[in-house]
């Protein structure tokens, strides 16, 4: 039987099912996506309204993700990079910090912001030290606590934990509290240590759109949830059932799956609005937070900052991740309220809303890495997808890379083929 005989499927047409077709193309084999929905991307993806590019949900690329470097052309993105650092509002006061050994405009800004002690910064500058020493691998591997504990054992002052790190993680962890594993923490820090955090001029979704388009022979089949896997058919929503030899379920394989059904995944949420305003409140590309206890917003940015040029009209994301059981026209006055009372910045049309429910993960065990054997559930499907690892990108497209060797490990070992050899015919 020759390899692209093989009917190879994938469930899931986010970074980590994208990457498993890739891998499964590197190596000489057809695979075919079922995505649900009507495009590829999953959770990175950018609608255009009114001429402005949305992602469904404000998220960034770190430039130093291994695996993003290994399977994207960075290069072709027209990346655009953010400022290391912030600016802090909090009740009349809008301070900037930032990291002025990589931009050195925020020395003078940093030094007086009056956030954090100069013990603090000497501690971020030896935590950068000391995780510049250490592999992703070797992070996760460490013992682990939150990232609160972690923040504080480490003596990180009241003031910046409050003012700065408070707010910046519960953006990237999506929870107020920094429960998230100090694994987590630590890596994240690094990969902001030694890289950048960027977004593509056109958007998040261009890098789904980037791996998508690298596939050569690999049929994407859009609008097509599936209702459940079996070791030798896919079944589809609509009823009809497709053959399979091998499946990859790139996303939550709990429904799909009858021996996992009791085994969900639990999500994090999030709320992402996008406003049009006359002006803009910040200077360039750098995250605004709102550091205030009894604010809901978590952080704002302006997307059009992203845009070379003057633009007429700026755009501004706005995301919450405290849980809330107000209406989406109650959130939306109470950020409009919360805009002009922290940061002096008056929104005119709300383009959208997006609520995110299954935004990331909420593991509590988090792990950097799998082995190709560990993501086979049996000897015909596979697993991938961030929930796996941990909640970011590097950890889709990781996990993806995973599941296609987990597969082409089994397959080319021998013996599974024999049988699938018997059966095709
Ligand atoms: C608001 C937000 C902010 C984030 N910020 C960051 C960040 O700054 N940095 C970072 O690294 N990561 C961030 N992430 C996480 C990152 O986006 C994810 O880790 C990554 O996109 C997950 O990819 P995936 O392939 O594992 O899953 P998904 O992208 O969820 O892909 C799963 C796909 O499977 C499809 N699907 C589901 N069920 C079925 C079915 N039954 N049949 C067919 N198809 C199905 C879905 O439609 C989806 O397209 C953020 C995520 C969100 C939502």
């Amino acid at each position: 039987m020759e390899k692209k005989d093989y009917k190879i499927n994938i469930i899931g047409a986010g970074l980590s099912g994208l990457t498993a077709a890739k891998v499964l193309e590197n190596h000489g084999y057809y695979p075919e996506v079922y995505e649900a929905s009507d495009a590829v991307g999953g959770r990175i993806r950018t609608d255009h309204v009114k001429g402005h590019n949305l992602d469904r949900g404000f998220q960034v690329l770190l430039s130093e993700y291994p695996k993003a470097k290994q399977y994207l052309d960075l290069k072709k993105l027209n990346l655009k990079s953010l400022k290391p650092g912030a600016v802090i509002f909090s009740k009349n006061k809008k301070r900037k910090i930032g990291d002025p050994l990589r931009d050195s405009s925020l020395l003078i800004p940093s030094l007086f912001s009056g956030i954090g002690t100069l013990g603090d910064k000497w501690k971020i500058l030896k935590l950068n030290l000391e995780l510049k020493k250490l592999s992703p691998e070797e992070i996760f591997g460490e013992k682990e606590t939150t990232t609160m504990e972690f923040l504080k054992k480490k003596g990180f002052s009241e003031d910046i934990i409050r003012n700065f790190f408070r707010p910046f993680f519960s953006g990237i962890f999506l929870e107020p509290d920094l429960r998230t594993s100090s694994r987590m923490f630590r890596f994240v820090f690094k990969m902001f240590g030694e890289g950048e955090a960027v977004i593509p001029a056109g958007g998040m979704g261009e890098i789904s759109n980037q791996l998508a388009k690298s596939l050569q022979h690999t049929k994407i089949h859009l609008n097509t949830p599936v209702e459940q896997v079996t070791d030798s058919k896919l079944i589809l929503k609509d009823g009809s059932e497709i053959k399979t030899h091998f499946s990859i379920i790139a996303s939550e394989a709990s429904s799909l799956v009858s021996n996992l059904r009791n085994q969900q995944t639990e999500w994090k949420s999030c709320h992402c609005f996008y406003f049009t305003s006359k002006t803009s409140e910040i200077d360039g590309r750098i995250i605004g937070l709102i550091a205030e206890d009894s604010a809901l917003i978590n952080n704002i940015f302006y997307h059009s900052s992203l845009e070379e040029s003057e633009v007429e009209e700026h755009l501004i994301s706005v995301t919450i991740v405290k849980e809330t059981e107000l209406e989406i026209k109650q959130l939306e006055f109470r950020i409009r309220k919360e805009l002009q009372e922290y940061c002096d910045i008056k929104v005119e049309e709300l383009l959208k809303h997006y609520e995110i429910k299954k935004a990331l993960p909420d593991i509590n065990s988090l792990q950097y890495e799998i082995m190709p054997t560990e993501t086979r559930l049996n000897n015909r499907i596979f697993l991938a997808g961030d929930q796996l690892l941990n909640g970011s990108q590097n950890a889709a497209i990781l996990s993806g890379e995973r599941a296609a060797l987990g597969l082409i490990e089994t397959l080319e070992g021998g013996a599974i083929t024999a049988e699938i050899t018997s059966e095709y015919r």
